[in-house]
């Protein structure tokens, strides 16, 4: 027999939040005992008060990290060893499925079926996929004369600072922390003051699963300070950063005026979706942009925000966005039959309003949205909107929104689409639309992001590399590519003398 739905209000209701730090192993308060106060986005509820962590507490939890990996508790066990206790912890958010995605809901607003089915479900495939690649990777013998012998290989880096976002915490999170791990080092987490909860979870979690104490550190706070302290820390090796373009700067900045840690950014988008008229399609194509769009309430860094469509096309492809946008209004989060949630917090809300209000004080076309829901439930809801007529010079197609507005951009040809993709600060994710396979292969090739979809764009796997071209970041997450961000290569020479 299937298990009954829960119900996603009794069990919020019942849930009571630990917000302390998790360094050491224990569940600790911040040095100062200052606390921030947590309300959840989908109805103004207080959820709890979470550790404000600061410098002196970024200092404990790296020297634990540090502490951890010198003694090689961690990155001593053999790899088939490491695997073992990760695989534990897959399972362990597994059988925390329920608690972790009614977290996840509560604290950023997601419907709660994604956060199950797609947050959850991602996180644990994650640290699994990379416990099962770690002892499977083999080292170098370099081609070298009969002399000597030169082995290449890798070797944990030593502490790794995360920093990450509120729009998907655990699984951007899992996205540093399996390779990070697997590979033998350790971590402290900072994750964002906006969506803090599941992370401090995640790292519960891993303990019970057998991970020693030190090797996975979590200090929630503000950026400015937690976050901060952390990228400017001496003893980091590493900072992997997921977030804005803006912070990503700085984290550049910091370690240059530290100890030169390694920084890999993963960071904004402005996505382009290219529709030509050979694509016969257009409903698919449209259908496909609309939830492309309006998944996680536009607040992805992939989402395909500047959707670019061929004049002789265009009318019926925005037909058919214009009838699928209301589909995706938003609902209550908990009630496992919502579409889209709520934005993270009313600032965020009122971000998004701004740029509606832009895109109608520029001259574009309102074709659908472009207001905020759901008012009453003291929470923070924006409808799916969706702009046309829109010039790629106007800000809301040169800005990362991270809400649910759509621009569409009409163009002529194949020349000026690939122009008109091309020309902007960021190259996260691509999409062209064509049945013309030249063509296709063609414009893919021509577009400078670092994931270009064709005739789709939601096939996703943690197989493959996920970053971007120019301000959209340099690092890489996910697939075996990433171990390279978190391990050293190490070029060893042995003599070998002639008898
Ligand atoms: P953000 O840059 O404001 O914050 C990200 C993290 O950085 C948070 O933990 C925050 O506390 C911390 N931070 C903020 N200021 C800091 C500072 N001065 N020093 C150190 N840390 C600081 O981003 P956000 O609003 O949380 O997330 C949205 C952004 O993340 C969007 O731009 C989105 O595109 C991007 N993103 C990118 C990817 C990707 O894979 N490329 C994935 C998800 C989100």
């Amino acid at each position: 027999m299937n298990k009954p739905a829960p119900d996603w209000h009794a069990a919020a209701a019942a849930l009571r939040i630990d917000g302390r730090a998790l360094i050491a192993g224990q569940r600790v308060a911040a040095r100062s005992g200052e606390t921030f106060a947590k309300a959840s986005p989908i109805d103004g509820r207080a959820l709890g008060d979470i550790a404000r962590g600061r410098v002196e507490d970024i200092d404990a939890a790296v020297a634990a990290a540090r502490a951890a990996f010198a003694d090689a508790r961690w990155a001593g066990k053999a790899p088939a060893a490491r695997k073992k206790v990760l695989q534990r912890f897959a399972d362990k958010i597994l059988a925390a499925k329920e608690e972790l995605a009614l977290l996840e809901t509560l604290d950023m607003g997601k419907p709660i079926q994604y956060s199950l089915a797609v947050d959850v479900g991602a996180t644990a495939r994650t640290i699994a996929w990379y416990a099962e690649a770690v002892d499977k990777i083999y080292d170098e013998i370099a081609p070298t004369g009969a002399s000597a012998l030169a082995l290449i290989t890798r070797e944990a880096m030593g502490v790794i600072g995360v920093v990450v976002p509120w729009n998907y915490p655990m699984i951007m999170a899992a996205w540093k922390l399996g390779p990070a791990l697997a590979a033998g080092n350790s971590v402290v987490l900072k994750p964002s003051e906006k969506s803090p909860l599941t992370a401090l979870r995640l790292a519960e979690l891993a303990i019970e699963a057998g991970l020693p104490e030190g090797v996975f550190n979590v200090v929630p706070g503000y950026g400015h300070e937690a976050g901060e302290a952390l990228a400017l820390h001496m003893d980091v090796d590493a900072i992997g950063f997921t977030g804005s373009t803006r912070v990503g700067r700085k984290m550049l900045e910091y370690a240059g005026r530290s100890n030169l840690k390694r920084v890999y950014n993963e960071l904004g988008g402005k996505s382009a979706f290219v529709v030509f008229d050979d694509f016969a399609d257009v409903t698919r194509a449209a259908r496909t942009v609309a939830g492309s769009m309006f998944f996680n309430q536009g607040e992805s860094c992939n989402a395909p925000s500047r959707v670019l469509v061929h004049e002789k096309v265009a009318d019926r492809f925005l037909e058919v966005v214009a009838a699928e946008a209301p589909k995706y209004a938003p609902g209550d989060p908990l009630s496992g039959r919502a579409e889209m949630g709520a934005l993270v917090d009313e600032t965020q809300m009122n971000t998004v309003l701004g740029y509606i209000a832009a895109g109608n004080a520029e001259g574009a076309k309102l074709v659908t949205g472009g207001a905020r829901a759901r008012a009453e439930t003291g929470g923070f809801y924006v409808q799916p909107t969706v702009f046309e007529r829109v010039r790629n010079d106007m800000k809301i197609a040169r800005e990362e929104i991270f809400g649910p507005v759509m621009s569409v951009i009409r163009f002529k040809d194949e020349a000026e689409a690939i122009a008109l993709a091309n020309d902007s600060s960021y190259g996260l994710q691509a999409s062209v639309w064509s049945d013309n396979v030249n063509r296709a292969h063609r414009v893919a090739r021509a577009l400078r992001a670092g994931t270009v979809h064709v005739n789709q764009y939601d096939e996703d796997d943690i197989t493959v590399p996920v970053g971007g071209y120019k301000q959209s970041g340099n690092g890489r997450d996910k697939s075996l590519h990433a171990f390279d961000k978190y391990t050293e290569l190490k070029t060893t020479w042995l003599r070998i003398d002639a008898a």
